[in-house]
């Protein structure tokens, strides 16, 4: 099995895995009691996040687990929108948003909110000059993802948090395809909220977090409990956080190794597939992109038929992202960078990682020729193409 599909999801580091053990049997106690047993879970919990906060350069004090990604998105937008519902009830954000921030938008959309989408170039860039005029007096949030899951574009998010600071506006970031990937510090960037998950950088599923800036106005998105200072209530996920601290912990220390090995495969993958491939386009930017991500689009034949013969051999990768897949409609990333309907129906994203290897690119290289080949054979759009041209380049 190939797996070439880590934006979707990573496999757990076994280190993780041994650290969260203990947590899954033994280390049992509620982290709310008051014994020496429940201590041992507390302690646990602030270790992890003091070692989240190491990853991100910011206090431990400013971050509050979360149970992934999408939680922290609709808590940064909708604790934002309630708890400023005074001062405005403008919101700005991109068309290429993950659904945990295009849909919970929606939803205020619906409730009495104003939402504006800041289109982007056809490299997937959003258009920091729009977001500046769109500002207005009630504008209360700039939401706009560090980079993006399908397309793998970085954003100009420095850019941006100036601009947000200058207009006294907060500045919210969904970060869960950086966060463990690409170095950087909050505190520097100058983000007022920032989601992040641990699935993405081989933590476990079902755990994440958010930044909150000291001094945010921000309400509280789960009320129960007293935990996390009472702005998030619930007993905690002790194992779960202990797999994200250890998951920070280790990406703290070996990151940029890993950056430069996964970038090597990416490219290899992407070089190869160009030589040996007619009509392709790469789409994202291809420097301002995210080391792991090769999204192309093969033209004349659908993404998920390639898909299906990759599975055959024991590859995965993804057409669009894991959530979107399973629609007809085309993603939304695509059609927002200006690719056809027809076009982004052959969309193919590759996203790899740590544990990818050389074999596995020479075996994508190997047996995707073929497939293409195979499928275009029976499509008649590149048949009537080929009977136009005479041959295709
Ligand atoms: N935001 C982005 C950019 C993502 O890629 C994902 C996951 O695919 C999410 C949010 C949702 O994260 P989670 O799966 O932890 O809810």
């Amino acid at each position: 099995m190939i797996y070439m599909d880590y934006n979707a999801t990573t496999p757990l580091d076994e280190r993780v895995l041994s650290e969260m053990m203990p947590y899954l049997k033994e280390e049992y106690g509620n982290p709310s009691s008051m014994y020496k047993k429940a201590q041992v879970a507390k302690k646990a919990i602030e270790t992890s996040r003091e070692k989240l906060a190491k990853l991100l350069d910011c206090s431990p004090e400013e971050l509050f687990f979360t149970s992934g990604g999408t939680e922290s998105d609709n808590w940064a937008i909708k604790g934002v929108a309630f708890g400023l519902r005074e001062k405005g009830n403008h919101i700005i954000t991109s068309q290429i948003e993950h659904h945990a921030v295009l849909n919970t938008c929606k939803f205020l959309e619906k409730i009495g909110y104003q939402i504006t989408y800041a289109p982007v170039d056809k490299y997937g860039i959003v258009d920091v000059d729009f977001i500046r005029k769109a500002i207005k007096k009630e504008t209360i949030l700039i939401s706009i993802m560090y980079a993006n899951n399908e397309i793998g574009t970085i954003q100009p998010v420095e850019e941006i948090a100036k601009i947000a600071k200058e207009k006294g506006v907060y500045f919210h970031t969904d970060a869960v395809q950086v966060v463990g990937k690409l170095p950087f510090s909050v505190k520097k960037i100058g983000f007022d909220l920032l989601s992040l998950s641990a699935h993405k950088f081989y933590g476990p599923k079902g755990i994440g977090a958010i930044y909150i800036k000291k001094g945010t106005k921000i309400l509280t998105f789960i009320n129960g409990g007293h935990q996390e200072k009472g702005k998030r209530g619930g007993t905690e996920n002790v194992s779960g956080i202990v797999g994200l601290g250890k998951a920070s912990e280790i990406a703290s220390q070996e990151m940029e190794k890993e950056m430069v090995y996964v970038k090597n495969l990416r490219d290899k993958l992407e070089n190869g597939i160009k030589k040996k491939i007619p009509e392709i386009v790469i789409n994202g930017h291809l420097e301002k992109r995210l080391y792991n991500t090769l999204n192309l689009c093969v033209k004349y034949v659908e993404g998920e038929s390639i898909l299906l013969n990759l599975d055959f051999e024991g590859i995965c990768a993804s057409s669009g992202s894991a959530c979107t897949s399973g629609s007809l409609e085309p993603s939304h990333v695509l059609l927002a960078i200006g690719l056809s309907h027809e076009v982004a129906h052959g969309s193919l994203r590759f996203s790899l990682g740590k544990y990818n290897k050389e074999e596995d690119v020479d075996k994508v290289l190997e047996v995707l020729p073929g497939i293409v080949e195979k499928l275009r054979e029976i499509s008649p759009f590149w048949n009537n193409k080929k009977n136009e041209k005479g041959k295709i380049d």
